[in-house]
């Protein structure tokens, strides 16, 4: 059942642990979609299983408050987190979440990402946060997610990693490497010194195209 949403979620996977923003079996990805007649149900990875010989079957599908719709295997820990990010968001349709080495760096600093590139204002909303630190899997992290996530695209977590959203799994990949390019460039040019931040029309110009291109952020109705 589902078995194309769970593909995507399984391809978008696998590409996530090629491209290096993860290792081993860390990291998550899900995707939201919409039964015919029915609910939004979310198709994630489940817990612990190598990329490699995961299969689509292996992806877990729940609803919005966590019921397993189908699938064996435990869904990944971080379920909390991709579920609150839908509910939070209602132009999320994708969510992936990884441990990529440029964004863990910043993560470990604390120190949120000024809005320094184009490309950064237009497709992640401007300025990175940093959500609090809490633990793997809890409620607690959720929470701290959704809020320094706010109604941008990407979100670094505390001595952890790093979370992107998208309308669809191309976009939310896409918005994890942007944000990894974005964490290599601001620690590289720390080291070269003080960095320069958009200026206030630059800033304002990019956010303008955020908006047009992803539309009201605001909470889910679902
Ligand atoms: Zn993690």
């Amino acid at each position: 059942m589902w078995e194309e949403q769970r593909i995507q979620v399984l391809d978008t996977a696998r590409r996530m642990s090629r491209t290096g923003l993860v290792a081993g079996t860390a990291g998550n990805v899900s995707q939201r979609f919409h039964e015919p007649g029915g609910r939004d149900l979310v198709a994630i990875t489940p817990s612990g299983r190598r990329y490699d010989s995961m299969t689509a079957g292996d992806i877990v599908v729940l609803d919005l408050d966590g019921r397993c719709a189908a699938g064996d295997l435990a869904p990944s820990i971080e379920a909390p987190m991709h579920l609150a990010s839908y509910r939070a968001r209602k132009n999320a349709g994708a969510v992936v979440h990884t441990h990529s080495v440029h964004a863990s760096i910043v993560a470990v600093t604390c120190q949120e990402i000024p809005a320094l590139l184009d490309d950064q204002a237009a497709f992640l909303g401007g300025e990175i946060k940093v959500a609090e630190y809490a633990i793997p899997g809890s409620q607690q992290l959720a929470q701290n997610a959704v809020a320094g996530l706010g109604p941008r695209n990407a979100v670094l977590l505390a001595n952890h990693g790093a979370l992107a959203v998208g309308r669809d799994l191309e976009e939310a990949f896409d918005h994890c490497q942007l944000l990894e390019k974005t964490a290599k460039v601001y620690a590289l040019a720390r080291m070269l010194g003080d960095v320069r931040a958009l200026s206030p029309r630059a800033l304002e110009a990019g956010r303008s195209a955020f908006a047009a291109r992803f539309g009201d952020p605001g909470a889910s109705a679902c």
